[in-house]
């Protein structure tokens, strides 16, 4: 069973971070492969029960030139050309336009989608942050997860998730 997992959300949410976590924490490994196209890094991780192929994006944002519609483009592609989606964002701040215009690229897509709040080690998620994601996840199928892609915390946890799925 092998599978591509895509990574998305704003900048700076911890996308790279957890590629790196993902992919560093098991030792057995095929080899992280790291290609640089325009933006997307590829790592591979092995397990004994499947080979998941993360896509890193760069962050995505609203475009306010030619070449950033380009690149949301190329975002949408990717969004459709995997067999599921990790839309990241950061447990220590509200959900923001950022990640509502993630969300809105997401509108459109059939690819299953994992929000995963990031950060936890920080111990900031409040009840107000907490909600802010529950009203971002509202009337989507998405399935939460939580975890630090910086300690490691939960993605144990989330690893089972990509590869039960
Ligand atoms: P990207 O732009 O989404 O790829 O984000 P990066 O992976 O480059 O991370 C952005 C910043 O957030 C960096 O300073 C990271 O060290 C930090 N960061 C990422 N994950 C975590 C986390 O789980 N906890 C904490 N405290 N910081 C994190
Ligand atoms: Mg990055």
């Amino acid at each position: 069973k092998s599978g591509f997992v895509g990574i998305i959300g704003r900048p700076n949410v911890g996308k790279s971070t957890l590629m790196n976590q993902l992919i560093g924490q098991k030792i057995a490994i095929t080899s992280p492969v790291a290609q640089t196209t325009r933006n997307r890094l590829r790592g591979i991780l092995s397990t004994p029960q499947a080979q998941i192929i993360f896509v890193d994006t760069p962050g995505i944002h609203k475009p306010h030139h030619q070449l950033g519609k380009v690149l949301v483009k190329n975002a949408q592609i990717a969004i459709d050309s995997v067999d599921v989606l990790l839309f990241v964002v950061d447990g220590t701040s509200e959900a923001g336009g950022g990640d509502r215009f993630v969300a809105e690229l997401l509108e459109r897509t059939n690819v299953p989608v994992i929000l995963g709040i990031n950060k936890i080690d920080q111990h900031l998620t409040s009840e107000v942050i907490e909600q802010s994601y529950s009203d971002l996840a509202a009337n989507h199928p998405w399935t939460i997860a939580k975890f630090s892609a910086l300690t490691g915390e939960g993605l144990d946890l989330l690893q089972t998730l990509l590869v039960d799925r």
